[in-house]
């Protein structure tokens, strides 16, 4: 059963009492509180975060209806162990006979950041994380249809401020968060920096507000499978990224370019790893269902009813037969084809036949639509991989593995729900969210030498 949302550790009736409550906590937590206090809060965060990871993530589910419970488990985990904390702030030094000048990394303030339905939970602690490391506090505007699990991951993390003495109300929201609440926190005074996770029309309005803006914008990740590699690896990499979460992600993998020498041994490779396989009959249902024309006739948008479903749910809504519960279904598909076109985030992936790698490389740069977002290529030619990640210039772009292993998933690097396309951040941390100051002591004096 979803609870009742309690007005307590962050939670405030409207957006305006949040931002004041949340300036009034970061003034505290920098006058107050050394960067040893800021581990120490990170570290009981993670603690907490790890013991209510199931609660927090069923809580998700029932409440969104989207993705799979066992999923959201693993990104929440992934996201609480792996976001970088106090350690990463960066700091830089200049020093010579004149003197000795440091550079250092300042918190913003207060920060509003609006986070998606499709990521809610893991958002709030990948950005309450790195934000509390930079010395920010934040306010969030969650999707509503997401603001009782996203109140309650908030307050588990403040609570375990709270409890080894820190400030209360570091990450703050208000109980009923819509656009009008948004509009409170872009206009609060002392909100000088908005992080925004989501799709383009909630960018738009970030940037309207005149004030910095890190926005994180949509995807249609493409990915090429050329015809050196090995392809049951391939077909079990996609599979592990297009179909977590029922490819919620918007990092995961949304469309297949695949090179007409090795289509049909990939095509039995996923079968093999657990995808089925429709007919091309079944595939132009898939096209018509899953992805439905804007109303303004402007291309397509993805049929909300089918985001982040079950296969089974989705093929069997269509009049498709399917037994069990495959992780996802695949189909070939003209390139051409809105599913091909359109950032689906549900596990029916097109794959579209190539005839050379030109080719592919071309339908994929066009499938990106320049979001500048994810791709992947797997081949073991190198001027494949420089030609293809020249010409795709995405944010996150891999070799021979799915997108998750540019975040520490197969791969190395940071976890990052937040990944500035748009504004170039790229993969965020507490880098992203600091103000840069200089210190100098001037004249020098020859103090070093
Ligand atoms: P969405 O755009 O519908 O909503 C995102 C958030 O913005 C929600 O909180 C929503 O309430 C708010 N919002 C929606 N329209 C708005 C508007 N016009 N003005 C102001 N706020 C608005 O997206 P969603 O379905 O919640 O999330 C899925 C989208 O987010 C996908 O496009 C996905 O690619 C993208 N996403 C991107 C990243 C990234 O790091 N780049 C991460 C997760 C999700």
């Amino acid at each position: 059963m979803i609870p009742e949302i309690k007005l307590e550790y962050g939670v405030f009736s409207t957006a305006t009492e949040a931002c004041a409550a949340a300036e009034k906590a970061q003034k505290d937590y920098v006058k107050n509180f050394t960067l040893n206090d800021r581990k120490r809060f990170i570290q009981a965060i993670r603690d907490a975060y790890m013991a209510n990871v199931d609660a927090i993530s069923n809580l998700e589910y029932e409440e969104t209806g989207y993705g799979r419970p066992d999923d959201k488990r693993t990104k929440n985990i992934g996201t609480i162990l792996a976001v970088p904390g106090v350690e990463y702030l960066p700091s830089n030094m200049f020093f010579g006979n004149d003197g000795l000048t440091v550079e250092y990394y300042a918190p913003f303030g207060v920060v509003g950041a609006v986070t998606p339905v499709t990521n809610p939970t893991a958002t709030v602690c990948g950005n309450g994380v790195a934000n509390l490391a930079a010395g920010n506090s934040v306010v969030f505007n969650p999707h509503p249809d997401a603001k009782v699990s996203t109140c309650f991951a908030l307050q588990i993390i403040n609570k375990a401020i709270v409890g080894c003495g820190g400030p209360n109300n570091m990450l703050c929201c208000c109980k009923n968060p819509s656009l009008d609440s948004l509009d409170e926190i872009m206009a609060f005074p002392s909100v000088t920096l908005l992080i925004g996770t989501g799709g383009p029309g909630m960018v738009k309005t970030l940037m309207s507000s005149g004030k910095k803006v890190i926005a994180a914008g949509p995807g249609n990740p493409p990915s090429i499978i050329d015809d050196d590699i090995n392809c049951a690896d391939a077909a079990k990499g996609i599979i592990s990224s297009s179909a977590f979460e029922n490819n919620l992600m918007c990092i995961a993998e949304k469309e297949v370019f695949v090179l007409d020498s090795i289509f049909d041994e990939f095509v039995q490779e996923l079968q093999k790893a657990g995808a089925k396989v429709l007919t091309r009959d079944e595939g132009k249902i898939m096209n018509s269902r899953c992805v439905l024309p804007k109303p303004n006739g402007n291309g397509y948008a993805t049929n909300k009813d089918f985001v982040g479903r079950n296969t089974n749910f989705i093929l069997h809504s269509c009049g498709i037969k399917c037994e069990g519960d495959p992780r996802i279904a695949v189909f070939e598909a003209d390139n051409d084809d809105p599913l091909v076109q359109t950032e689906q985030m549900m596990p029916i992936l097109p794959l579209v036949r190539c005839k050379n790698f030109e080719e592919a490389m071309e339908r994929a740069y066009r499938a990106e639509h320049n979001c500048k977002h994810s791709a992947t290529i797997w081949s073991n030619n190198s001027r494949h991989v420089t030609d293809f990640g020249k010409l795709i210039n995405t944010t996150v772009f891999v070799q021979n593995g799915p997108t998750l292993a540019a975040f520490g998933q197969g791969g190395s690097g940071t976890s990052a729900p937040t990944i500035a396309t748009p504004t170039g951040e790229g993969p965020t941390g507490p880098w992203s969210f600091v103000r840069k100051r200089r210190f100098a002591m001037a004249g020098g004096l020859n103090y070093l030498l």
